[in-house]
């Protein structure tokens, strides 16, 4: 099936799933309303698709950005939340600014793709995990965010939202050797507002994945974003982002004018 669009294969689904009785329309699996798609990204230099299952996200895990907002890197560990999949937004769409916020912020980060899940997951084992990499923006509603640090509350209404997660095409591990170290960076309108280097996060990739399977439920499709260097700002309707990790992969995005 490597020759056909997405839509396509939905609709080759959606036919096998689905059959119509008069006004009802009911799926042949027993299901009693349409199970939900299936989120993808683009696999570079194939026509394959990787499933997106859960993602989590490294909060504070380069000492610049954790300095940056306040934080002390050496008394603070990084922790994890978590993202709903479909705020997934590949590259070269336009990016909706969200509703009830007024401070957007980008945050590029290295994005993991998982080919298998698993509990306990040693560091030396993690690697073995890994089917490739991405290049991805944390999207954050920062005002939102700020409010409900002060209060203590959840982060989901300051990192949820349609399209929070811009993520490019997936380059296979057997392609992008192992990363741990290179350039990342990102640029608002040709301008570089962020950068840094992988070797620079605290918790390397192996122990982000070792701790979530401790913490968590690791599956195969589940996406990591390992957190954000220094340099996090607004974005603004009308702007071209570019996220790069060097000579791997890059994402192209705008942000819709409406
Ligand atoms: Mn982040």
């Amino acid at each position: 099936m490597g020759d056909i669009s997405v839509e396509a294969r939905i609709a080759v689904l959606a036919s096998k799933s689905t059959q119509t009785t008069g006004n009802q329309r009911k799926t042949m699996s027993g299901f009693v309303i349409e199970p939900p798609t299936v989120t993808t990204l683009p696999v570079q230099g194939s026509d394959d698709l990787f499933p997106v299952s859960e993602i989590y996200c490294v909060g504070r895990n380069y000492a610049d950005h954790a300095i940056e907002m306040g934080h002390d890197p050496d008394r603070e560990a990084p922790f994890f939340f978590m993202k709903p999949r479909y705020t997934v937004l590949t590259s070269k769409q336009q990016m909706q600014y969200p509703s009830h916020s007024q401070d957007v912020h980008h945050e590029v980060e290295l994005v993991v793709a998982l080919k298998s899940g698993g509990q306990n997951i040693s560091v030396a084992d993690a690697v073995d995990h890994i089917f490739g990499y991405g290049v991805g923006i944390d999207m954050t509603r920062r005002d939102l965010q700020g409010q409900a640090k002060e209060k203590s509350r959840p982060w989901e209404s300051g990192k949820t939202f349609l399209h929070a997660s811009p993520c490019s095409e997936l380059v296979s591990i057997e392609q992008s050797g192992q990363l741990n170290e290179g350039n990342i960076q990102l640029r608002v309108n040709d301008e570089l507002r962020q950068e840094g280097n992988l070797n620079q996060m605290i918790w390397k990739v192996s122990e982000v994945i070792s701790r979530l399977s401790e913490l968590f439920y690791l599956q195969a499709g589940d996406l990591i974003y390992t957190g954000t260097p220094a340099g996090v700002g607004p974005i603004a309707r009308g702007d071209r982002l570019t996220a790069i990790i060097e000579n791997v992969t890059r994402l192209d995005l705008e942000v819709a004018q409406g």
